[in-house]
């Protein structure tokens, strides 16, 4: 068994009830500053993107906040923006090939901590200059969120949820983002008091930690993931468990929703059917599958 398998089958439960919380874009309002001041920047840089910037800023932007890839992994997120490129006509024009990736293709596919420390062990391994490239560029990011991302609090109202739940559920921080950013930044605002267990990309995939988190452990009603994008749902329903989101610009409302009623009507076992539904699909209403530049 992996180590971070391990590590999230330890998980021990002490509450009937069990939450897990994205953090980027959902506990704390970074993701503009980290995609805008540090993951386009940088990936401008270390892919040689100057040529195509404009558009290279409207896929990033697309894939990793305003899209339904909104919060995916950063190297994910890379390939799909290659992908994006490499199809949009006024990029062609401009002579422009995305550059060849096809190792980290591979590397994604077999990998689920796609993180810097799986990253460093395949480097080491296989030399190959594609991940060397790819390593580089991450830990620039890396670099530059540490530089850049500090006195950014969370979302009014999710300290006072926090609060509200943590003497109910048992809270696990449910996240791509790496650890060290993770703890830094739950402990810079003091809220890591009120979680069990931080989970990053280290940790494996949110599925993963939900799954070897939570399951088994708690009733299926009483499992929640909250996040501001589709794949923190995803995980969540591949899990079984229940989803509140959090709504990409109206995230103020949507904590104060879920401190107001959405928490209550979890341990009450009210959650679950018409509930949960009309707000997954105001959500999904709100995140379009089409990018702009094509509709
Ligand atoms: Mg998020």
């Amino acid at each position: 068994m992996s180590d971070h398998i391990e590590q999230l089958t330890a998980f021990a439960k002490t509450k009937d009830f069990f939450i897990g919380i994205d953090s980027d874009g959902c506990a704390f309002d970074t993701m503009e500053p980290k995609h805008k001041a540090c993951f386009y920047p940088m990936t401008v840089e270390h892919w040689d993107l100057a040529g195509v910037a404009k558009y290279a800023r409207d896929v990033w932007d697309f894939v990793n906040l305003y899209g339904q890839t909104r919060g995916c992994n950063r190297f994910l997120a890379l390939l799909g923006t290659f992908d994006h490129l490499d199809v949009w006509d006024e990029v062609a024009e401009r002579g422009f090939r995305s550059p060849p990736v096809e190792p980290l293709r591979q590397w994604v596919e077999q990998e689920t901590k796609l993180g810097n420390p799986a990253l460093e062990a395949k480097v080491a391994e296989t030399n190959d200059p594609v991940l060397t490239r790819a390593l580089g560029w991450s830990r620039a990011i890396n670099e530059q969120v540490a530089r850049t991302v500090h006195d950014v609090p969370p979302f009014p109202h999710v300290r006072e949820c926090l609060e509200r739940v943590a003497g109910r559920a048992d809270v696990m921080v449910v996240s791509a983002t790496p650890n060290e950013a993770l703890e830094r930044e739950w402990a810079e605002h003091d809220i890591a008091r009120y979680t069990s267990m931080i989970c990053g990309q280290e940790m494996g995939k949110k599925s993963e930690h939900l799954r070897y988190g939570a399951g088994g452990k708690y009733d299926a009603d009483k499992v929640l993931m909250i996040g501001d994008a589709p794949g923190d749902m995803k995980a969540a329903k591949a899990n079984d468990a229940l989803f509140y989101p959090i709504m990409p610009g109206d995230e103020d409302a949507s904590w104060q929703r879920f401190g107001a009623e959405a928490a209550e009507r979890f341990f009450a076992g009210d959650y679950a059917g018409d509930y949960e539904q009309q707000l997954i699909d105001a959500f999904m209403a709100h995140l379009p599958a089409e990018p702009p530049w094509k509709r």
